[in-house]
């Protein structure tokens, strides 16, 4: 149909599943990693084996492909700023990766476009932030982030007194928000600028691993809140003119005032849901975006609920799915392994999405499948 090549920086589970839906639509689907073994090698057209942070690395791929996308942010940006240069069509543009790479530069794109978000410092290290507390220009408790490189909760630390220990990097801090709901909205913006939004989602969050541990759509707002929020993404997906999927993860307050967390520019974790639940999934959705071509329907087919499989804790090696053959006698559950050769604590090893009649019925499953399954070695 298109004779595009499209080359995607990464092959984690995000390139696998990018991979599928490029399938049905017959495209020339390009992923670059390191190894055979990672998820997406046998899910794309041709799999380049490289590092997507070295800088030559990228160059070599992206001279051979038309369209580059990533489906992580940690990716070469001098590369990719240079391929723009030579012409190539980088989705997103470099400009608002190396933002949003940058948490600090995030919060300061979002203060200086007034969208809210939680108040916050930044600091370049543990020394500065000791000194800031003896002299009390900041109070505990407060959240610190460090600005590159964190994921999955790794780098966010919250600090209540001086026996928590501080991260090691130059760092964001953020007042501790008196958090009411995680949500997460993802919004499509192709180049002709044409905007769709899907519906809120829900997360609820596995405290010790601090990733999400099961999410539910549509989550569970007023309307009021969920116009507002809806507006809140399309105003941000416009000011930073991003081409593609952004995720936007928000905190409504208990005082009921929605707070924009952090951004990605690419398919996400909160999105999962879209391949069964609604009209397009989030990962055929890329593709149009990546295109150019007309965005698909963002409406829900049917309530659902997504939950993370992980690594059970303790458990190192190659992965076993314990109980999965009961999980699958289950009705209306859509079982996603990503194929990563080793499981580890808290690893995210697949998916499993319930469609559902209403959230309540599809949380009691929810409750079985995870009784149920567990990821050992
Ligand atoms: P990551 O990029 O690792 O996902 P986040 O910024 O999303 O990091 O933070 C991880 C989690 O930490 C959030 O989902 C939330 O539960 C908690 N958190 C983050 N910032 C705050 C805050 N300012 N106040 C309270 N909790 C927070």
């Amino acid at each position: 149909m298109n004779t595009k090549r499209i080359g995607i920086l990464g092959g984690g589970q995000l390139g696998k599943m990018m991979g599928i839906a490029a399938q049905p639509l017959d495209l020339d689907f390009w992923i670059l990693d390191k190894s055979l073994d990672f998820p997406a090698a046998h899910s794309c057209t041709h799999f380049v084996e490289g590092d997507f942070t070295n800088y030559e690395d990228v160059m070599a791929f992206g001279r051979q492909v038309d369209i580059i996308g990533i489906e992580i942010e940690g990716v070469n940006d001098q590369a990719l700023q240079d391929l723009e240069n030579e012409g190539k069509n980088v989705i997103p543009s470099s400009a608002s990766l190396k933002i949003i790479k940058d948490k600090g530069l995030q919060k300061q794109f979002y203060k200086k476009y007034n969208l809210p978000t939680a108040s916050f410092k930044l600091y370049d290290g543990p020394d500065d932030i000791s000194d800031a507390v003896a002299t009390g220009s900041l109070v505990y408790p407060f959240v610190q982030k460090v600005r590159k490189g964190g994921y999955d909760g790794q780098g966010v630390s919250i600090i209540k007194s001086s026996e928590s220990k501080l991260l090691r990097a130059s760092s964001l801090v953020e007042n501790l928000v008196d958090i009411k709901k995680e949500i997460a909205i993802l919004a499509a913006r192709n180049q002709s600028g044409q905007i769709h939004i899907y519906d809120p989602v829900e997360m609820v969050f596995n405290e010790e691993a601090n990733l999400v541990d099961y999410l539910f759509c549509p989550a569970q707002l007023t309307l009021e809140t969920q116009v507002k929020a809806k507006f809140l993404v399309s105003k941000l997906i416009n000011e930073m003119d991003i081409v593609g999927l952004l995720a936007v993860e928000m905190f409504e307050t208990n005082k009921g005032e929605l707070l924009i967390n952090e951004v990605a520019p690419r398919p996400h974790n909160s999105g999962h849901h879209t391949i069964e639940a609604a009209m397009t999934s989030q990962f055929e959705q890329q593709l149009r975006c990546l295109l150019n071509l007309p965005l698909g329907g963002t409406a829900l087919r049917s309530p659902a609920i997504m939950i993370n499989i992980l690594g059970a804790y303790a458990y190192t090696g190659k992965p076993i799915y314990d109980g999965i053959s009961e999980v699958m006698a289950m009705e209306n559950v859509y079982v996603h392994l990503y194929g990563k050769k080793e499981t580890r604590p808290f690893r995210k090893m697949g998916h499993i999405t319930i469609l559902c009649d209403s959230i309540e019925s599809g949380l009691q499953k929810k409750e079985k499948i995870q009784k149920k399954l567990r990821v050992i070695a």
